[in-house]
């Protein structure tokens, strides 16, 4: 499936308007969420954001189109500027979109947000970037200046399962498993903070959890019960449990089909390291996030 995208934010045609969205719900711990883009190529069959307004209005196929926003990228020091003026600003990138997009790597949009953000007079005080791809890798060099800065970081990245077959099932448009795990061992071996975010997890072989240490230092492990934001009632009208049935594997489907996974990964990274649902998504702070560098 092609993916349609649009762009041009900067020059006489840029809009006026808001990168910053006031956090709620799930992410109520956060000042502000940050949607680089509108739609998401990778098209996930679990994703709840395609039957959010924002999708349904559109009348197309979630997954088959991405737009990057068209705001000028300097305003967001100018609405940062404002934020601070009010209190801490922890923002959450990005809630319903990926920030790296297949579109990211012409548009450079999430790039060139996170240098304004990397400025002196527009740094927020915790960021969370949240993405499946890695493309991520490619600013590894701008998301060190915010860490060197001191803004609390965190870079999550979404691995599921380490099973390809199951991607390839549920989210065929969703980049590689074995990419992701390459962008997270560089990451960590480059300082930076990260988590791998089991999220939801999926139907996975024993040998996970040990891939997982391989590299990261820290996890997060969700379910669709728990992670939806609606005890499951979303997942359920997305089918998912049927979905998982034509795979002959309903199990996963269980409320408690997360648990034996969360065991294992205790098993290896210590239970001090693996966050459950909510807990693995709030705001960074220096005294939550594991420093690479200092556990060695
Ligand atoms: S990457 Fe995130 S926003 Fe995009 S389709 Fe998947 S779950 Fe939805």
């Amino acid at each position: 499936m092609g993916v349609k995208g649009t762009a041009g934010r900067s020059g006489p045609s840029a809009k006026a308007g808001r990168w910053l969205t006031p956090a709620s719900g799930f992410l109520a711990g956060y000042s502000h969420t940050l949607n680089p883009y509108v739609g998401c190529a990778f098209g996930c069959s679990y994703c709840y954001v395609r039957r959010m307004p924002v999708a349904l209005f559109r009348g197309e196929e979630w997954g088959s189109w991405a737009d990057a926003k068209r705001h000028a990228p300097e305003s967001l020091k100018r609405e940062i500027a404002a934020a601070k003026r009010k209190g801490p600003v922890t923002i959450f990138m990005a809630s319903a979109t990926d920030p790296y997009q297949p579109l990211e790597s012409t548009e450079r949009l999430t790039r060139s947000l996170l240098a304004v953000m990397a400025e002196p007079d527009a740094r927020p005080d915790a960021l969370f970037v949240q993405t499946r791809s890695p493309l991520v890798m490619r600013d590894a060099d701008v998301l060190a200046r915010l860490r060197d800065a001191g803004v609390a970081l965190l870079v999550s990245v979404t691995v599921e399962t380490d099973r390809d077959d199951i991607r390839c099932a549920l989210t065929p448009s969703a980049p590689p498993l074995a990419a992701r795990l390459r962008a997270l061992r560089e990451l960590r071996d480059r300082g930076l903070p990260t988590q791998a975010a089991v999220s939801p997890v999926l139907p996975c072989t024993e040998a996970f959890a040990r891939r997982l240490r391989e590299v990261v230092d820290r996890v997060t492990i969700d379910s669709f019960a728990m992670g939806d934001g609606s005890g499951g009632k979303r997942s359920e009208r997305l089918g998912m449990g049927e979905a998982l049935a034509r795979l002959g594997l309903a199990a996963w489907y269980e409320p408690e089909a997360w648990r034996p996974v969360y065991d294992s990964l205790c098993a290896e990274f210590g239970a001090d390291r693996v966050f459950v649902s909510q807990e693995g998504f709030l705001p960074p702070a220096p005294s939550r996030i594991l420093h690479t560098e200092e556990n060695r």
